[in-house]
């Protein structure tokens, strides 16, 4: 069966691994063909994101679904990124410290609003209060500047910098999958003819993302900005969130004290640099967090484009030989999994990719 995955950012690479796997555990004889207007190398907005993987957190502000796709990917992504390093002898690194959040004391109105949210979404034992002691235990170098936290312990954030280039080795390694880069495929129907390639393929999984849109109804880009930073001396070990009633905050750490911090969520379609305004309103809050960020280095300021339909809700839209995966706005990490396995799962009882 000849199948083709058209984008291959997160989604698209996520898909084409999996169906791989897919296909050699069942016996089957699939061929793949993974197809990018861009280079496998290319800096796109799967690797700009921080990766982090929230199904509670980012389960507060929005809907119940969050958390179900959420705990789904988090238990997927620890299955499968040990099954990836061991296959490619190659370490990709998952933080599963968890989730810390915080806010400054002046904030405490936010601080009470997002308590009784959480407390009405997230089970009891997935959400614990910390203070001074508990907290210090946690972050250390926070305990200073902050006496009270709620950490959720089922929380991580994968090293997509890592991952990006395993899974472009695993490709390179693979006889049942095929890379073509550098081609713009513009549309996309149910026949399951690609007249770029003028190649007619038994399935096609469109995985675009942004370049999709001339092709789906009620989608948008929303406009996401990160900084990412050396910070020599600043030791901060987990995902931490700062509740702030004008600039929420989160840092994702790396290794050897790199941080991302982010993100600005702006309703515009434009990709041009970070603003002064953004710029500054990331990294003021940060230095409000740790004075230890006063003598960090900018490495970058990234901007990053997330393909969002009108609900801020993915969607799988399958037909008979076309099935399009898109919408994973500002949650790529935190859903894709979830999808990949809920579309190989109805290809199996379709014998599809048999
Ligand atoms: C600042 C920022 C921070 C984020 N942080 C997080 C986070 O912490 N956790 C989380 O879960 N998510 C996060 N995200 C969201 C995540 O990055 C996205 O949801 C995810 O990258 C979307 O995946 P995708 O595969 O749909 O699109 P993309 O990753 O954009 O991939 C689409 C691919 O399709 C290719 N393509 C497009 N058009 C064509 C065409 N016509 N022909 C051929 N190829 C084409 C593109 O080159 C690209 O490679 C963040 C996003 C941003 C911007």
């Amino acid at each position: 069966m000849e199948l083709a995955v058209v984008g291959a950012g997160l989604a698209g690479r996520l898909l084409a691994w999996r169906l791989n796997e897919f296909s050699k555990e069942q016996g089957l004889n699939s061929k793949i063909t993974l197809i990018d207007e861009k280079d496998l190398n290319f800096f796109g907005t799967g690797l700009i994101a921080a990766a982090m993987v929230a199904p509670f957190t980012e389960a507060v502000n929005t809907e119940e679904v969050t958390q179900i796709l959420g705990k789904k990917s988090y238990q997927l992504w620890q299955e499968w990124l040990p099954e990836l390093e061991e296959q490619m002898g190659k370490s990709i690194g998952f933080n599963q410290k968890g989730t810390l959040l915080i806010s400054h004391p002046q904030d405490d109105r936010d601080w009470q609003r997002f308590v009784i949210k959480a407390k009405h979404v997230v089970p009891e034992d997935k959400m614990q209060f910390v203070e001074n002691e508990a907290l210090e235990e946690l972050e250390p170098e926070l305990a200073n500047s902050f006496s009270k936290g709620l950490f959720f312990a089922n929380e991580g954030a994968i090293n997509n910098l890592a991952l990006y280039p395993v899974l472009n080795a695993y490709f390179a390694r693979s006889e049942d999958v095929q890379v073509i880069e550098n081609t713009k495929i513009t549309v996309l129907k149910d026949n399951a003819y690609i007249s770029e390639l003028n190649q007619q393929f038994d399935h096609v999984f469109d995985c675009r993302g942004n370049g999709a849109k001339a092709e789906l109804n009620q989608f948008r880009s929303v406009r996401g900005e990160v900084a990412r930073v050396y910070a020599p001396e600043v030791n901060i070990s987990r995902a931490i969130r700062l509740i702030h009633p004008r600039f929420p905050l989160y840092i994702a750490p790396r290794d050897n004290h790199e941080y991302i911090i982010g993100a600005t969520q702006i309703e515009s379609e434009i990709d041009t640099p970070v603003t002064i305004r953004s710029g500054l309103e990331l990294l003021s809050a940060l230095y409000s967090l740790h004075q230890g960020f006063g003598e960090a280095q900018i490495i970058d300021f990234l901007v990053g484009l997330r393909p969002t339909f009108i609900d801020n809700l993915p969607r799988i839209e399958t037909d008979e030989k076309l099935t399009r995966i898109n919408g994973l706005y500002r949650h790529g990490y935190l859903f894709a999994p979830a999808l990949i396995s809920g579309v190989l799962e109805h290809f199996k009882q379709e014998e599809l990719v048999a």
